[in-house]
């Protein structure tokens, strides 16, 4: 199908400039034109038609202008997501790159299938997802590279290619946590799983516990699905751990999905109490989430998976916002990252809400690996003012932390604020040099563009 161009060629609708917001608000990029594809021949049309820079946009959910680039012809995805083909025997599914995980859970939700792999939320696309190489809170996995089959992605001149890891075998390991950089990628086969009910069992501990309860209780259990531990603010010495277990108990929740339909003001107040009360964090630990997870649950896994990333969205983003970063570390240096972590926070009265840790097996197939190693990942959720002062403290010890991950052999992730030095990215992500000449040689004029790129990509 290389650059074909029909008779009558489909035409994407299109929107004039319009400014480009994520989901802190923070990043405005305003772009030249919104075009919404239904068909691969329109994106492929728009790839073909304009020199540059053209950026791809999902869900919009990074939070470091990675959909947009100053100028940019944005292909927004989102209409762009139909089920090509689900084989329940097989357990795969082909699916359009704009569609979210939630309308793929509403399909295969009736043949008890779940997906192998996603978020914590089911709002984001699969293209979106596919592009950071995203990960969950799944035992036993690592990124989502591990459950993708193949891939079709749109080049810089038209060509539409087939990629796995048999065919254009450099295009699946670039394209997959290669923030839209090398194409555009239209259409993914990913391994679906059985759908199985999960009990919530938790337990408190110190964080000097964690470790060795991770290693001989969860990391090798096939029994438990999900598992994150968060830690406790301000003081970072006690963790909850979660996981969910296979269980045959009746279920507690009858849904099968989580509604769409939620409110979340409860969660927004929590929200609230807990960044802005004077003792809202002892409050959290002691109070709120003794009561919320009083109850013994059971539910599908689909159910747990389906949580809309709404229940986090706060009631203005106007003075000050929620901002996600993430920091990756080898798992043998866990304990010595807790520390410095901690200094770091306190140092700088940084307002977190929350760490969340998860875990995750390597990923030595994507030049962007975030995980080549076993690590585990502390996704750190706070507060920031949208004034320049915040923003600029922010970005300061967003760089101390991240010096910590790197001098402890770790990483950090790159769908958030782009407050790391060039000097930290190309330590962070050693493969990048290779993943730059893939994209010189499939993009020689630098199509393909985003506020990520722009700040680490030399043509
Ligand atoms: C509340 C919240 C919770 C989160 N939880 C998690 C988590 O549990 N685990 C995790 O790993 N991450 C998490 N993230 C980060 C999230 O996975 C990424 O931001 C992801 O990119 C979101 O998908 P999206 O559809 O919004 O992508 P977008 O933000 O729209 O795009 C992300 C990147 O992908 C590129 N892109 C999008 N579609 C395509 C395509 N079809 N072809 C080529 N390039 C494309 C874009 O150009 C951009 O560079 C979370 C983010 C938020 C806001």
């Amino acid at each position: 199908m290389a650059g074909c161009s029909a008779a009558r060629a489909p035409v994407a609708p299109r929107a004039a400039p319009t400014v480009i917001y994520d989901v802190t608000q923070l990043n405005p990029v305003t772009v030249r034109e919104v075009i919404v594809p239904r068909t691969t021949q329109e994106i492929v049309n728009a790839v073909l038609s304009h020199a540059g820079p053209i950026s791809v946009g999902g869900a919009r959910h990074s939070m470091g202008g990675q959909t947009a680039a100053p100028g940019a012809l944005q292909i927004d995805m989102r209409n762009f997501d139909r089920i090509l083909a689900f084989d329940p025997v097989a357990r795969t599914i082909t699916v359009e790159a704009g569609i979210r995980w939630r309308q793929i859970q509403e399909r295969i939700d009736s043949a008890n299938l779940a997906v192998k792999i996603m978020q914590s939320f089911a709002n984001f696309t699969v293209g979106g997802s596919l592009s950071v190489n995203a990960h969950g809170r799944y035992v036993g996995f690592g990124p989502l590279v591990s459950s993708v089959r193949s891939i079709k992605i749109v080049l810089a001149d038209g060509e539409v290619l087939d990629a796995s890891r048999d065919v254009n075998a450099n295009l699946f390991r670039g394209a997959i946590g290669g923030y839209g950089g090398l194409g555009v990628i239209t259409e993914a086969t990913l391994d679906l799983t059985e759908n199985v009910r999960v009990k919530r069992r938790q337990i408190t501990m110190p964080i000097t516990k964690y470790r060795k309860y991770f290693f001989r209780h969860i990391r090798d259990s096939s029994a438990v699905i999900f598992h994150n531990a968060d830690i406790y603010p301000d003081d970072y010495r006690t963790v909850r751990a979660e996981s969910y277990v296979r269980t045959n108990d009746p279920l507690t929740v009858k849904e099968r999905l989580t509604p769409s339909t939620g409110s979340y003001r409860l969660n927004r107040v929590a929200l609230w109490i807990v960044s802005d009360w004077p003792f809202g964090q002892a409050l959290r630990q002691y109070l709120i989430d003794p009561w919320r997870f009083r109850n013994t649950e059971v539910a599908w896994r689909n159910y747990i998976a389906s949580s809309d990333a709404a229940e986090l969205e706060p009631a203005e983003r106007d003075v000050s916002t929620y901002v996600l970063e993430e920091y990756f570390v080898p798992v043998d240096r866990f304990d010595d990252f807790i520390p410095l972590m901690r200094g770091i926070f306190r140092r700088y009265r940084a307002n977190v809400l929350n760490v969340s840790i998860r875990h995750a097996r390597p990923d030595t197939e994507t030049l962007l690996s975030w995980a080549p190693r076993e690590v585990f990942t502390f996704v750190v959720y706070y507060k920031q003012g949208t004034d320049t002062a915040s923003q600029r403290v922010t970005g300061v010890w967003t760089r101390e932390l991240i010096d910590a991950a790197l001098r402890l052999g770790g990483s950090y992730y790159l769908p958030y604020q782009l407050h790391a030095t060039e000097a930290q990215f190309l330590k962070a992500y050693p493969r990048a040099p290779e993943f730059f000449a893939l994209k010189r040689r499939v993009d020689p004029t630098n199509k393909f563009e985003n506020m990520l790129w722009e700040k680490y990509y030399r043509p």
